[in-house]
């Protein structure tokens, strides 16, 4: 029997805003003729209909596990089912305890819309509000808003049936919601029972509105039981019910070293390394109560992590692939996490600045690729558009040289030493200086880790977080994970006061950002093997030359006005990034290299033969790196992955992107070229 096929990332798709009339604060939908919510009382419903009938009000007061509630929601519409759950979760969950909501909208509202429909509940303001705040563009994939400490909201943006098959994760409790049946029949098909039922924990329950007799049907035969309870208002009846064994999921039979490993409590968690992959790491295993020590050897950001600026942007595949894919929720969600974050610690100047990025197209060949990348991505111009001539130079804010771009209006530059050090400054973190020279393993029962420092010290944890970029294989467990050392050299030009610099990040061959302080930085070099990290003056006529073929008249004027533009008048930094062979970062479980390659080893003569054997990894042992010079875009979500899977929680991107960060996916391509 040949294993079932592993779920494919459907290509972006154009998500449309739906065209709403509106009964005063209530929308109607005009394609589905049909209501959001109860004109009467939208809210009683909701909290008869799903919250009620989920029980979820006594199951919130009683939750004890150490991981989330996730509730599922089909149909995020306005988001009142979901505001009403996190009011109840707050009215009756205990202090500790996390909720995570999940919700797929194939058709997601505007911010004015959705606004303005929410404004019918003044009782839910201050949800509202936090959500209005964070609502994501419409791009097609997962989108994660962290709503508050201990609330967390996965938008699933697309058709429901298709972001159910791609989730990485499992329910609690469903809100079997969308426009009813008659008017939304593509909805109610029975694959759509069936991936909620795959989907589902043991004993997880569901509600709807609807008693129609395809839900009763498609609901049975996908395992769920389910009874008429008296509806809401002048409804008589609505369905509940649930599922108490869920079938086993069968899309990692393709590829079974991908299949996550057994979960296992977490109380204290180190991690080693404080850049960028690590402190984003610690914040966000402390935002999920875990007891963090993070161990670092020089200081916060002290690596490829501590420039003074940090340009956070993305260079996008004409072709979408699963690495730009990834890319793109990173930008996606860095954008937010850096603006919620700043939002919450003002400063000056701000650790975010979400100014714009102008991507330049400097050849022919590169104006060719962006117009291409445009035609083939279905993006908002509040995510990229593209542009030319003077429109370039005037976003720019200086004159550039190219005649055509791309533009990035919400993404900008970071400080990225003060973003870790702001990650880290959090009450369940310990910041620790030291050398890590060891790992081992103390039991085999209740495997737990003894964390080896140069000074003799020895530090007990449930869990390791590796996140030492070019070094992460130093250890025994790693050895096997292959990572280049690139060597890169930002340059700073201190400016006379009031000198005018670009309003945007420019990027071309290399970037440069606004002045902070009345200091240029631009650059950056990459040089691959290279672990040096002395600055010199070859790097900085380098980085002059790119500065001044993509902001030739600027530069000019500069030197005109007497600034001196030479590798002498620059300061510098220079440090060592590390990447994967792929260009992608690892992020995940760390495989038992050794044991992959005993069990997989008839991957070498035939590809096609899969073994049915689970991936084994080194139990809770995991590892953020290779994030090369896009550190920025790529390890927050990377920390996600690993503290939604470290806490047994959904993931924030699909499943074959999960499977695509994984850091045994090397081994694997390694065997089967072997063949
Ligand atoms: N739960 C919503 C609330 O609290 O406001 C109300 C949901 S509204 C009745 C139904 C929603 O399902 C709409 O937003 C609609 O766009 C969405 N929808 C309909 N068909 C869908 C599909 N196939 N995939 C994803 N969303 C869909």
């Amino acid at each position: 029997q040949r294993p079932a096929q592993a779920p494919t990332l459907p290509p972006l798709a154009a998500l449309s805003a739906p065209q709403l009339t509106w009964n005063d604060t209530s929308p109607h939908s005009d394609a589905f003729d049909d209501v959001y919510f109860s004109r009467e009382d939208g809210r009683a419903e909701t909290e008869h209909v799903f919250l009620g009938a989920n029980r979820l009000p006594e199951r919130f007061a009683a939750w004890q596990a150490s991981r989330a509630f996730v509730i599922g929601e089909t149909g995020f519409g306005t988001g009142l089912n979901m505001l009403c759950a996190w009011a109840c979760f707050e009215q009756n969950a205990p202090a500790d305890a996390r909720l995570h909501l999940l919700s797929t909208e194939k058709f997601p509202l505007s911010r004015e819309a959705l606004t303005r429909a929410l404004s019918a509940w003044p009782s839910l303001a201050s949800y509202s509000q936090v959500l209005c705040a964070l609502w994501p563009d419409a791009v097609s994939g997962i989108h994660r808003l962290h709503l508050s400490e201990r609330v967390t909201l996965d938008l699933h943006f697309g058709d429901t049936t298709e972001r159910l098959n791609l989730l990485d994760g499992q329910v609690d409790a469903w809100f079997l919601d969308g426009f009813a049946p008659s008017k939304n029949p593509d909805m109610w098909q029975p694959e759509l029972f069936e991936a909620m039922a795959a989907r589902s924990r043991p004993g997880a329950t569901f509600a709807t509105f609807t008693c129609a007799g395809i839900v009763k049907r498609g609901l049975k035969a996908a395992g769920f039981h389910w009874q008429k309870v008296p509806g809401f208002g002048r409804k008589r009846e609505m369905l509940a019910g649930g599922i108490e064994t869920p079938p086993t999921d069968a899309r990692r039979s393709a590829t079974p070293w991908f299949m996550p490993p057994t979960h296992r409590d977490a109380h204290h968690v180190v991690v080693i390394g404080a850049g960028l992959a690590g402190s984003s790491v610690a914040a966000a295993l402390a935002k999920r109560g875990k007891r963090v020590t993070v161990i670092e050897r020089d200081a916060p950001g002290a690596g490829g992590s501590g420039n003074r600026q940090g340009a956070l942007y993305v260079k996008l595949a004409v072709d979408t692939n699963l690495q730009s894919r990834f890319y793109l929720a990173g930008l996606l969600y860095s954008q937010r996490q850096f603006g919620q974050l700043a939002a919450a610690h003002p400063q000056e100047p701000p650790l975010w600045q979400p100014c714009g990025v102008v991507q330049l197209a400097l050849s022919d060949k590169e104006a060719t690729r962006q117009r291409r990348f445009m035609a083939h991505h279905p993006l908002p111009a509040s995510v990229v558009s593209a542009h030319t001539d003077t429109t370039l130079s005037e976003l720019a804010g200086v004159p550039v040289s190219a005649s055509q771009g791309l533009y990035y209006p919400q993404a900008g530059w970071a400080r990225p030493k003060r973003l870790c050090e702001q990650w880290l400054h959090h009450p369940r973190i310990t910041v620790q200086q030291g050398d890590v020279t060891g790992l081992a393993q103390t039991s085999e029962q209740t495997p737990r880790w003894q964390v080896a420092l140069a000074n003799g010290e020895r530090l007990q944890a449930d869990h390791v977080v590796i996140a030492t970029a070019s070094l992460a294989n130093r250890f025994t467990q790693t050895a096997e994970l292959s990572l280049q050392q690139v060597r890169g050299q930002v340059s700073e030009l201190t400016l006379p006061e009031g000198t005018q610099t670009p309003d945007k990040v420019v990027c071309a061959g290399g970037y440069v950002s606004p002045s902070i302080e009345n200091v240029l930085t631009f650059g950056a070099s990459f040089v691959p093997n290279d672990a040096t990290s002395h600055v010199i003056d070859k790097e900085h006529q380098r980085n002059i030359d790119e500065l001044r073929q993509a902001l030739p008249e600027w530069v000019a004027a500069l030197e005109a006005s007497g600034i001196s533009l030479r590798p002498e008048s620059l300061e510098g930094r220079a440090a060592v990034r590390a990447a994967s062979p792929d260009k992608t970062p690892y992020a995940g479980p760390v495989p038992n290299a050794a044991a992959w390659q005993r069990d997989y080893a008839v991957l070498r003569k035939d590809a096609s033969k899969v073994p049915s054997i689970p991936g084994e990894h080194y139990p809770g042992l995991w590892i953020s790196t290779a994030h090369g010079s896009r550190g920025l875009a790529s390890a927050p979500l990377c920390a996600e992955v690993i503290a939604s899977r470290l806490c047994d929680e959904p993931l924030p991107v699909e499943q074959p992107l999960v499977d695509h960060l994984h850091p045994g996916r090397r081994l694997i391509t390694a065997l089967v070229r072997a063949q």
